[in-house]
């Protein structure tokens, strides 16, 4: 089997981060909720966007070295590493972002993996040539559709839930803070243990069966 798992805010939990930040620059009050969309919608609200957009910048570059893996990610890799299946990490990423101080977020990226120990190969399977940073939305589906997936995880509905997504592949909605109702066609996990634990079930099963 062969599994695709989407980078940020599934691999990498920003909530916190964005959190940190804003307060430490005194950009949110304290007790603004520690999710990234409160701190947006913060911001926003009060015609900050432009101070958004640079947060984002640096959060996503030379501030991901502070971002934590959600929890369960690691027994996951670990699992699918003595299962045998195959993990590819397929990122919608532009090298540098649309706007504000150009960071290289493909280095900062691949840095935080190497430096939270993600890049293993004999504990979780994984190494920097299976993990995809696709500038566009299409081309992270044709990348997931080259890699042959079985399943993909990802945070945003819209994505799994566009035309261009290949139908064969499994859509799983990762969504920890359960924003989303439910969508057509949608899985929906709140955690990567669950993900682990409908992998092991109802998923695996089905992905055997149309190998
Ligand atoms: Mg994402």
């Amino acid at each position: 089997m062969i599994v695709g798992l989407d980078f940020d805010n599934t691999i990498v939990s920003y909530d916190a981060l964005f959190q940190q930040m804003a307060i430490e620059e005194k950009l949110v009050p304290n007790s603004i909720p520690p999710t990234k969309t409160a701190i947006r919608d913060y911001l926003r609200h009060i015609g900050k966007e432009n101070f958004w957009t640079e947060l984002q910048s640096r959060a996503y570059g030379p501030f991901l070295k502070r971002a934590i893996p959600f929890p369960g990610v690691f027994e996951f890799l670990s699992h699918c590493r003595k299962a045998d299946i195959s993990i590819y990490v397929v990122s919608h990423k532009t090298q540098f972002p649309y706007q504000g101080t150009q960071y290289n977020l493909h280095e900062s990226a691949l840095e935080w993996m190497f430096q939270q120990g993600f890049m293993c190969q004999e504990k979780y399977g994984l190494s920097e040539d299976r993990v995809f940073f696709e500038p566009t939305a299409t081309g992270k589906c044709y990348r997931i559709r080259s890699l042959k997936c079985d399943v993909f995880l990802d945070d945003l509905p819209e994505f799994l839930l566009s035309v261009e997504f290949p139908s064969s592949v499994h859509r799983v909605l990762f969504d920890p803070h359960q924003r989303t109702s439910s969508f057509q066609g949608l899985a929906r996990v709140g955690s990567w243990r669950e993900f682990l634990q409908c992998m092991l079930s109802e998923w695996s099963n089905r992905c055997v069966t149309t190998a």
